[in-house]
């Protein structure tokens, strides 16, 4: 390959999706739509101004829709992305601004438009919310395909490349990545992105290896340079030495093979190698991601986030829509078990609603079960859906965030007036739904051998008990490396639920990022965790462990283990007693860790 003789570098980003690829640089160029120039409009030709840039923007709405129509079925994800786009466009923040800008300024509308984008995207940018944050290049993607139409430049168009290339671009669009053609583009990396970017979330469904934020990519890589992209470790190499390309090869082959052989035996049940089964799980936050998990191995969803239903939309779902939803999925599911968690916005997910007002600080603010609880006829409407589903279907309810009782019983009584208020009405509901507490409070796992009296199982939600316990922000990467999951404080916590539940003969179940992670099953099973739920592509490989692990020796274990008092000796003796087993599987490696922490919303890496 050419380039060899050059020195190898190495470029550091943010992992977009997992998956190695090896080839050549396909540097994306978006023509020339930076540089703009303003310019004053005669005041009687500013309707004329304006009308141009309507006409733009209704260019870019059929480009969008062009988009959509063709493509795949199966790309439900993208579609929702590119359909949001569509909204932001006629939102009035940027549509009604920039006209009015080019009314009262007498400006030109490109720049009139690259204003108002500016001005939109340094108020997201200031966000703390890191979901939001990401929302800022949403802004930027729209604003840039409005002013190719205006400027009349020729658009990036993917599915016209006929080679098989790694992209590099500065950025790329969600319409952009939607219009990858997975026989042609091995894979992508760009200057800008992180992890929660549309862009990545995208990548991931395609399952195409990227990495992103490498900020000067797109000008130190040039067309045809050869190129290693490690999407698990965010790393690109450029010029690779021979050695260097063997060693990834090798990687590369071990990967796919190992990756398919997982997915092969992940049909089968986990069992310990003492004979005792447990439940290995997906989590998904939207109906079409059933598939994954069916694929993946999982045995049935053990959580449901569904709070994708009431993000980016004007209005509260009704309660048809959200049964339509959850029967998408219940129907799919079969005699599987769906375990619906009722709504869990305002923390990283944020309602765009006016009438509620941005908190400070989101992750203590009115969330979830307290947003529920102060608006309890938008949560009678989901609990008279989820009550109805479950008359159809397997179905669990899940209450998140709970921190006392008093809030339990107060959710149980809204249930019990949505169960009523079906009867009333005559319509067929479960009337002995099982009802199930995320535990993710300090406080609750305190209060556990209480709340257990209450409900009929826990579920650990160790993304946001770890967060709450250690008062570190799940999406600060400065904050990434006090985020131990193999912590002595997380492990007590666990034994204390797990013994709660235990004593109560009820079950417990784990949702959180850790239980994705291979190396921490042996722990998990030792402390009596009945079910693991996960995204679904770590199912195969958490199965796989299950299967080699001796249940009483792990539970002899983590009592030995209860008398450690640090990270670092928790962790070491965890990879001495059970490393070996993991070592060579390179599924179990997971994006790189410094920079990946749990997040609410489309959360594919692993903990830390
Ligand atoms: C958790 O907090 O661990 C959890 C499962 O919920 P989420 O990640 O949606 O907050
Ligand atoms: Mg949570």
């Amino acid at each position: 390959m050419q380039g060899f003789k050059k020195k190898e570098i190495r470029l550091k980003g943010i992992s977009g999706s997992p998956g190695i690829c090896i080839g050549r640089a396909y540097l994306v160029d978006h023509e020339g739509v930076d540089v703009v120039e303003r310019y004053f409009i005669d005041p009687k030709e500013i309707k004329k101004e304006m009308n141009r840039f309507k006409h733009a923007v209704q260019n870019a709405i059929e480009e969008l829709k062009g988009i959509i129509k063709n493509s795949p079925k199966d790309y439900r994800q993208h579609v929702q992305i590119l359909e949001t786009h569509i909204l932001l466009l006629k939102d009035k923040m940027l549509y009604e601004k920039t006209l009015s800008v080019i009314e009262k300024e007498h400006v030109n509308a490109e720049w009139a438009l690259k204003k108002v984008v500016s001005d939109a995207q340094a108020v997201f940018k200031e966000m703390e919310d890191p979901y939001l944050r990401e929302r800022a290049s949403d802004i930027a993607h729209v604003g840039q395909l409005v002013m190719r139409n205006l400027v009349g430049a020729e658009g990036v168009n993917l599915a016209n490349i006929d080679k098989r290339v790694i992209l590099v671009a500065r950025e790329l669009s969600p319409a952009e990545t939607s219009q990858i053609q997975l026989e042609s583009i091995k894979g992508f990396v760009t200057d800008f992105g992180g992890e929660a970017s549309h862009t990545s979330i995208i990548a991931r469904s395609l399952q195409i290896p990227s990495v992103l934020g490498l900020e000067n990519a797109s000008q130190v890589i040039k067309n045809e340079d050869a190129l290693i992209v490690d999407g698990y470790t965010g790393e690109v190499i450029l010029y690779p030495r021979q050695e260097t390309l063997r060693e990834y090869k090798l990687k590369k082959d071990r990967y796919e093979a190992r990756k398919a052989q997982l997915i092969r035996t992940s049909k089968a049940s986990a069992k310990t190698t003492d004979g005792y089964s447990v439940s290995v799980m997906g989590n998904i936050e939207l109906p079409e991601e059933v598939v994954a998990v069916l694929d993946h191995g999982g045995e049935g969803i053990g959580l449901y986030r569904t709070e994708f239903q009431y993000l980016n939309r004007s209005d509260f779902p009704s309660e048809e829509e959200l049964y339509e939803k959850y029967k998408d999925v219940v129907e799919v599911m079969g005699d599987r078990s769906t375990t619906i968690r009722t709504l869990d916005i305002n923390g990283e997910k944020t309602i765009s609603f006016r009438q509620f007002e941005a908190e400070k600080n989101p992750a203590l603010g009115l969330r979830a079960i307290r947003f529920c609880l102060q608006y309890p006829e938008v949560f009678k409407t989901q609990l008279r859906a989820i009550l109805r589903v479950a008359d159809i279907g397997k179905v669990k309810i899940l209450f998140p965030m709970i921190s006392c009782v008093d809030e339990l019983l107060a959710a149980k009584e809204i249930l019990k007036q949505a169960g009523d208020s079906l009867k009333k009405d005559g319509l067929p509901f479960a009337r002995n739904i099982e009802i199930g507490l995320l535990i993710e409070i300090p406080a609750a796992v305190t209060m556990a051998d209480a709340l257990i009296q209450e409900v009929d199982f826990f579920s650990i939600g160790t993304n946001d008990l770890i967060q709450y316990a250690f008062a570190i922000d799940r999406g600060n990467a400065r904050v990434a490396h006090l985020y131990r999951p193999l912590h002595p404080a997380v492990v007590r916590m666990l034994k204390q639920i797990a013994d709660s539940a235990k004593m109560d003969g009820k079950k417990v179940a784990i949702c959180g990022e850790m239980a994705g992670d291979p190396l921490h099953a042996p722990l998990l099973l030792g402390l009596g965790i009945d079910e693991f739920s996960m995204n679904p592509q770590f199912i195969p490989a958490v199965k796989h462990m299950i299967g080699q692990v001796n249940l009483r020796e792990s539970q002899a274990f983590v009592n030995a283990l209860l008398k450690e008092t640090t990270a670092e000796r928790v962790r070491s003796r965890v990879l001495q007693a059970y490393g070996d087993l993991v070592k060579n599987e390179i599924l179990a490696e997971g994006p790189d860790k410094s920079k990946t922490l749990p997040r609410k919303a489309k959360c594919r890496g692993k903990s830390a």
